[in-house]
């Protein structure tokens, strides 16, 4: 004869959770929604009695010995594919980052539920659909280049520049755009900065290859001004860069060769990493600014000592990240964050851009805030300078001009 065990067809249900009346109360609840749930006390019996039949597994966070997030560390390496509801007393923030934490581990949480809780509240997190597994995306392994490929890929002219529209956000007028580096490598395709700007920063090949980028692209510009299409232009500059006491000088005559003016030029200052010597970048900046140029602090809120630097360096543009603007739309924290930062941009007397700007939702955020551009895959992907008249024809003909 068989044993009920045997032909019990109930989904089977993993808790894990030292407090044992909490266990009990969840276990019953699964129990009488038809499931069929195993009790743990810790996590040395939780993966001792864990197989693959387990098709959800409720895991307490606050735990004596391994706690709740080492639990979903072990599960993330185990590639484990149950649906995991995390359960605690937590703080809010708390449970947000252990949610993150599954994510980020590629398991496939269900949700996460704070204690107390009612049994109606349980059920409908347990039998919410469980999302699709969360596939890697398989990124397409390119080596890293050689020191000596940038070198001989700068001497080549192989770099070439690629420009992303900017929209003013009250007028949806075409303001701007920014360039942003393209190798055109022989072998392996167009390539991303991703791809290069690190090695070229490590190597002191930045200051070639930004003297490459920023000729063609004010070239560019110069050449829309006479088409009739004036536009400012924003360029990246890496904080390496900023050494270079003749850097002012270079920048003007730049724009004088080109027949652009100062006016038109947006300096974006990545600040990715601490500067060797502050009081050159500041004096650098400064005087670039009192040449005409633009300002702006790329990617605010991410650097070292942001607020530090928004203080002492005279910018006249603030860029909010777009990780913060991409979450924005559904994240309360992400929103804060995006909110105050405009708020002290206005009291800084800033101009200030939305990057990352993908969605609807992110561009009403960002109108009802009161940014003055955006800019993002909403509006325009970076695309060839030869290509922007025609985009620009597409845009006019969508606002109906
Ligand atoms: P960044 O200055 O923050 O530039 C924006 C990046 O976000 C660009 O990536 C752009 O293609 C991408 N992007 C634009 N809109 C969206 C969107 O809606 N969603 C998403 N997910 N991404 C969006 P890209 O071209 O790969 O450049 C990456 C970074 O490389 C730039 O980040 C900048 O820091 C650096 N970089 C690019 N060109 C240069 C350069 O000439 N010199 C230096 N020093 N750095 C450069
Ligand atoms: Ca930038
Ligand atoms: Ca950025």
């Amino acid at each position: 004869m068989e044993t009920a065990a045997a032909i019990d067809t109930r989904p089977r249900v993993m808790v894990l959770d030292d407090d044992p009346e909490m266990a009990s109360y969840v276990a019953a609840a699964m129990r009488r929604a038809g499931f069929l749930p195993t009790v743990t006390p810790n996590a040395e019996v939780f993966f001792r009695e864990l197989s693959d039949e387990h098709s959800i597994i409720l895991v307490d966070l606050m735990m004596p010995g391994k706690d709740g997030i080492q639990v979903l560390h072990e599960l993330g390496e185990k590639k484990c594919t149950a649906s995991i509801v995390l359960i605690s007393t937590v703080a809010m923030r708390i449970l947000g980052a252990a949610e993150r934490i599954a994510l980020g581990h590629g398991l496939r949480l269900l949700g996460s539920l704070r204690k107390p809780f009612e049994v109606s509240e349980l059920l409908d997190v347990v039998t919410t659909a469980p999302p699709p597994v969360p596939k890697k995306k398989k990124k397409k392994e390119i080596a890293p280049v050689t020191t000596e490929e940038l070198r001989r890929g700068i001497d080549a002219d192989e770099f070439i520049v690629h420009f992303q529209p900017k929209i003013q956000v009250k007028s949806l007028e075409f303001v701007a755009v920014e360039a942003l580096a393209r190798w055109a490598h022989p072998e392996r395709g167009l390539l991303s900065p991703a791809h290069f700007i690190g090695t070229a920063e490590q190597h002191d090949l930045i200051g070639p290859l930004t003297s490459a980028i920023i000729g063609k692209a004010f070239h560019q510009c110069a050449v829309w001004l006479d088409a009739g299409l004036r536009l400012k232009l924003a360029v990246n500059v890496s904080t390496r860069s900023l050494g270079d006491y003749d850097l002012p000088e270079w920048f003007e005559e730049q724009t004088r060769m080109a027949g652009i003016l100062p006016h038109q030029v947006v300096i974006e200052i990545t600040e990715s990493w601490i500067t060797r010597d502050p009081l050159a970048m500041l004096e650098i900046l400064t005087r670039l600014r009192m040449k005409g140029f633009s300002l702006s602090i790329d990617d605010f809120g991410t650097g070292y000592s942001t607020m530090l630097k928004l203080k002492n360096i005279p910018f006249s543009e603030l860029k909010l990240d777009q990780s913060f603007i991409r979450d924005a739309a559904s994240d309360a924290e992400a929103r804060y964050i995006v909110e105050s930062s405009i708020s002290l941009g206005q009291k800084l007397g800033l101009h200030l851009v939305a990057e990352g700007v993908e969605r609807q939702e992110d561009w009403d955020l960002i109108t009802e805030l009161g940014c003055d551009e955006g800019q993002g895959y909403f509006i325009a992907r970076p695309m060839r300078g030869s290509d922007v008249p025609n985009w620009l024809g597409r845009w006019q003909a969508y606002l109906g001009k």
